[in-house]
């Protein structure tokens, strides 16, 4: 067993931790540095969150870099408040990133948009609207 911080995250464990729900394909595998495409627009459209895979309630957290706050861009899926604060955590927890950040910062909003790549093959990224409440994890 992970001797990591247990985390709400629902898939199968990967360098010690479990995977982010957003982050498992259809067989069940997965990185955590990838966000399996399919599963952020899953996520996005059945709101749903991405790590627990649990239905979203509001208000809706983002996790991610300092750039990704700064730019109100997301590349991880919706999360509850909850969940992401276990993975933002979690040392071993990357939520679709190549390393883990410095600092993780969370943005509470009460909705966001979907923004689909322009070239086919891009990742999908998210946009929270009406920013609640920005901190830095
Ligand atoms: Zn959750």
């Amino acid at each position: 067993m992970s001797d990591g911080v247990v985390t709400a995250a629902s898939g199968p464990v990967v360098e010690g931790s479990a995977l982010p729900f957003a982050c498992v394909d259809d067989e069940g595998r997965g990185t955590h540095e990838k966000v399996v495409k399919k599963q952020a627009i899953r996520c996005s459209l059945s709101r749903i969150c991405g790590v627990c895979g649990e239905t979203l309630t509001r208000p809706v957290a983002f996790v991610g870099t300092p750039d990704e706050a700064l730019d109100g861009e997301f590349a991880f899926p919706p999360c509850h408040v909850a969940c992401a604060r276990q993975v933002a955590a979690d040392p071993r927890q990357r939520l679709g990133h190549a390393e883990q950040p410095h600092r993780w910062v969370l943005v509470s909003t009460a909705g966001f948009d979907l923004v689909r790549p322009a070239r086919r093959g891009d990742p999908v990224w998210f946009r929270p609207n009406s920013v609640l409440e920005r901190e830095t994890l």
